[in-house]
């Protein structure tokens, strides 16, 4: 990519050339990108943006990866990655300001130690602060949007504006920023005080209980289908379907639905963005097959080009 050379002289951050995405995605799969680059400002983001404008390079923004699949070719553009070096944050009161690429589970125990409650749900969730929005995820039928007061994006415009908590269209796993190409850069939460020692006592059940439940001696990206299915009036977990339909164990390659819990695909070693597709295309078929309902992924794909798109969209590719 000769457009390149001219990049990596630029103060945009720290900058990594033709870098296994298998690095930067939990499920450690993915081929090379042309650029990764790890801003520690927004202007350096922005910068990174007009560049990547002018030359016509498409740009993917990431956090930590672990809701993500990227392809096996990689991705011929530039992955901006929000992590450690974007991790500031601020707490007055019960207000609590952090960047985008600040650890979830980190902040969560920097909030607990100031006696602020509000994230404890979050503990064991192994992202950014900035993809916890971006998915508005959570636990134990509590999410991110529950305690957020205001959230800094950069807009296609390349300007920063800001999002009220009812702007950010919050619903389960959903928020406006899945619609847009708007990069979040700063989150302002709003907690509330409470005993140190019941927030911890909390957070330490809350990791047993997923130490106990979840595969996390293999590489994997947490839940691969949302939990939203509806048999018969009644609410089903996906995990529960997969498992009646025998699916438990299923392999392709090295990817396999994990026999611990059956919402899990788990990589066994070598497993590869194509073989993970092909699971999840099986167990749609099979689930639509003996319950008529199609699973939906929360888990987002990128493509070679730098298409973004939900894994259950993505076709079998040949
Ligand atoms: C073992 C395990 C357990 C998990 N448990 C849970 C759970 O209990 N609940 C839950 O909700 N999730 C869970 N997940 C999924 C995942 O950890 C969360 O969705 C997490 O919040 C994603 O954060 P991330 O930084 O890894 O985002 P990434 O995977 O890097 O990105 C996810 C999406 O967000 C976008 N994005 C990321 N950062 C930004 C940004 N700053 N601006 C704009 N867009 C951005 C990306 O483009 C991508 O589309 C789990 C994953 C694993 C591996």
């Amino acid at each position: 990519m000769d457009k390149v050379s001219s990049f990596i002289n630029k103060n945009v951050g720290d900058i990594y050339l033709k870098e296994p995405l298998s690095k930067h995605s939990s499920w450690r799969i993915g081929g090379p990108v042309d650029v990764l680059v790890e801003p520690y400002t927004v202007e350096q983001i922005l910068e990174t943006l007009q560049y990547a404008d002018l030359m016509k390079i498409p740009t993917v923004v990431i956090g930590n990866g672990t809701n993500l699949l990227f392809s096996d070719e990689g991705f011929r553009g530039i992955i901006i990655k929000m992590g450690k070096n974007f991790s500031k944050y601020t707490i007055k009161g019960k207000r609590a300001c952090a960047e985008a690429g600040i650890w979830t589970p980190k902040f969560a125990k920097i909030l607990s130690d100031n006696g602020l409650s509000g994230l404890e749900h979050a503990i064991g969730i192994p992202g950014t602060l900035g993809g916890l929005v971006f998915m508005n995820g959570g636990s134990g039928g509590k999410c991110i949007g529950d305690i957020v007061k205001k959230i800094w994006v950069i807009d296609k415009n390349y300007n920063l504006i800001s999002f009220s908590k009812s702007e950010c269209d919050f619903s389960y796993r959903k928020s406006v920023f899945q619609d847009s190409n708007y990069i979040i850069c700063k989150i302002e939460l709003e907690c509330e005080t409470r005993e140190e020692e019941n927030i911890k006592f909390e957070m330490r059940n809350i990791l047993d209980n997923r130490k106990n439940k979840f595969p996390l001696n293999y590489p994997n990206c947490g839940s691969v289908f949302l939990s939203n299915p509806v048999v018969n009036d009644t609410f089903a977990p996906p995990g529960k379907l997969i498992e009646e339909a025998g699916l438990k164990g299923y392999q392709v390659g090295g990817a396999q639905i994990s026999e611990k819990h059956a919402n899990f695909i788990v990589n066994l070693g070598n497993a590869t963005a194509k073989d993970v597709i092909s699971i999840v295309q099986y167990v749609r078929k099979i689930v639509y097959q003996r319950y008529g309902l199609y699973l939906e992924s929360e888990i987002k794909y990128v493509g070679e080009m730098g298409d973004l798109k939900s894994l259950h969209e993505v076709g079998i590719i040949e």
